[in-house]
């Protein structure tokens, strides 16, 4: 069994289920490269929850958690089955590691999970499940989050912090190509954060970074990049997935976080 990398995602908007830009067949590609999964963990910023919980769900719904889009987007699914068992093993493993995981038999897929995943692996045929991001997590938890899961990675199980780069929704601007200033100027201090493997850059981004503040309003979708690094182990090289600006103000660049390829 290949210990696999754990990967940070970008999610983006929605809209990236129907519109793959750059990132999507770079997403589709690594999918190809990377050994096939047991099964995949997410952990996403649209199931945010008191305490963290663990979906056991063994046939998972798509939910379609956002409003105001084309109807195409609603008419989406993403059927891969669950994987109860792992989904054990990864409450076991966040006790172990004293937290009060609670187990949640129902829940489905939420966007931040399937639409990256559309793209990673299109055919759905990899079991996925999610784990929540705690409410009151911030960066240094965040990361002890990763780290807790992280066993599973030597069971074939990819680690996947869903996200996104930058995510001020105040200055999306739809359709618009041309990624602002302070958006790269942001993107590219983290990616040389991961690139030189400096965890306490990381894990201190948002008050370190330019634009940290601007580029992140509130910090959900930022913390998953923080889960992704902690699952992967001090020794881990990182890679970039190009993913370009998206909308004006959206980073879609995704890391891998090990010594592959
Ligand atoms: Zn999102």
């Amino acid at each position: 069994m290949k210990t696999l990398p754990s990967l940070f995602v970008s999610h983006g908007a929605p809209t990236f289920a129907l519109e793959p830009g750059l990132a999507g067949p770079a997403l589709t590609g690594l999918g190809q490269a990377l050994p096939r999964p047991t099964a995949v963990l997410v952990v996403s910023p649209h199931w945010i929850t008191p305490g963290v919980r663990v979906g056991l769900a063994e046939t998972p719904a798509t939910i379609h958690d956002f409003g105001g889009f084309e109807p195409a987007l609603y008419q989406l699914r993403y059927p891969a089955p669950g994987h109860p068992a792992f989904a054990r093993q990864a409450l076991s493993l966040l006790e172990k590691s004293g937290w009060q995981p609670v187990a949640d038999a129902s829940r489905g897929l939420d966007h931040g999970a399937w639409v990256p995943l559309r793209h990673l692996y299109p055919d759905a045929s990899v079991p996925v499940f999610q784990v929540s991001l705690p409410t009151d997590l911030d960066s240094q938890s965040a990361w002890k989050l990763g780290q807790a899961l992280a066993p599973l990675k030597d069971e074939g199980v990819l680690i996947v912090g869903s996200g996104s780069l930058t995510h001020n929704l105040y200055e999306v601007r739809w359709g618009d190509k041309n990624g602002a200033d302070y958006a790269r100027e942001f993107s590219q201090w983290i990616r040389e954060a991961v690139l030189a493997g400096d965890h306490q850059r990381l894990i201190n981004a948002l008050t370190l970074a330019p634009h940290a503040q601007r580029a992140h309003p509130t910090t959900e979708h930022f913390l998953p990049l923080l889960v992704a690094a902690g699952a992967s182990g001090a020794e881990a090289g990182a890679s970039v997935i190009e993913g370009g600006i998206e909308h004006g103000v959206l980073s879609m660049d995704s890391f891998v976080f090990s010594a592959f390829p």
